[in-house]
């Protein structure tokens, strides 16, 4: 991390001499390692997403309950009439992070072609902090959207009322604005994708694709206040949850799936631009 970030500098200080200097960041003394660590303190979040050549743009879709922002990051190529419209989401089970995982590597990738794609690493980020499914009320997001909400309590708290946690609202929000032709929502640790959906044919496709079991995942009977459940009543575009195992392995999430996951769309990283 640090040795990262000292090449970002030194590349930086480089490039700053040879054309216009952009980006003011300030230099270290000589021999001074305090100044050092606060020049490199400097590079902000803002510079290392401008450094990461897939992401077109970065969007703070709102603030959790303990004030960590919620991140989407802009990839891909813009939506055309053959390229969909794709929103990926993680950790909206701050206890589920594993795959989280996919799309960091996918932020992280070269360009991607073929496909309009917002990924949102960490959607709780106080649960993750914390480690907890719910967010820092103790509210399970994926009971908190205004679809056939009710109160339930425990494990399954659904909020004080519909959309009552500003991790929903900046969702809904974003989601509105957006209008994903396909929205995936991974989970853990139930392993399979829910084929008892809106499109089944698609769902089907991801099960195959991710080579993930059929399931059906009906929250013992109907789903309360779910984010895939409000957004497919409410917008032509369809969500679909994804459940991947308990520990599925880093090879699994950081080389194999970010790969398979593009397939779906039929999208790709173009490896050939990988240098250095
Ligand atoms: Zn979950």
């Amino acid at each position: 991390m640090l040795r990262a970030g000292v090449r970002f500098l030194v590349g930086m200080t480089a490039l700053a001499a040879l054309v216009t200097p952009v980006a003011a960041v300030p230099l270290p003394t000589p021999g001074s390692v305090e100044s050092t660590v606060a020049a490199m303190n400097a590079v902000t979040s803002a510079d290392r997403d401008r450094e990461r050549r897939s992401v077109r743009g970065v969007r703070v879709l709102g603030r959790s309950v303990e004030g960590r922002r919620i991140r989407a990051f802009h990839l891909g190529q813009p939506a055309s009439k053959r390229r969909e419209t794709v929103v990926l989401i993680s950790t909206m089970h701050g206890n589920e992070s594993a795959t989280g995982q996919i799309l960091r590597a996918l932020r992280d990738a070269p360009q991607i072609y073929g496909v309009d794609l917002w990924v949102v690493p960490t959607y709780n980020p106080d649960g993750e902090a914390r480690g907890t499914r719910r967010n820092a009320r103790g509210v399970d997001l994926n009971r908190n959207y205004p679809n056939n909400w009710v109160d339930l309590d425990g494990n399954y708290e659904s909020g004080a009322g519909p959309a009552s946690e500003p991790e929903t609202r900046a969702m809904m929000n974003f989601l509105r604005d957006i209008r994903p032709d396909r929205i995936l929502s991974f989970h853990q640790p139930l392993y399979g994708v829910d084929v008892d959906t809106k499109r089944p044919g698609f769902a089907r496709k991801v099960a195959r694709k991710l080579r993930l079991p059929r399931s059906s995942f009906t929250c013992g009977g109907v789903c309360h206040g779910t984010m895939t459940g409000w957004y497919n009543n409410n917008f032509r575009g369809n969500a679909l949850t994804v459940e991947y195992g308990a520990r599925p392995s880093r090879r699994l999430m950081r080389k194999v799936a970010p790969v398979q996951v593009l397939s779906i769309f039929g999208a790709r990283i173009d490896s050939a631009r990988i240098v250095g």
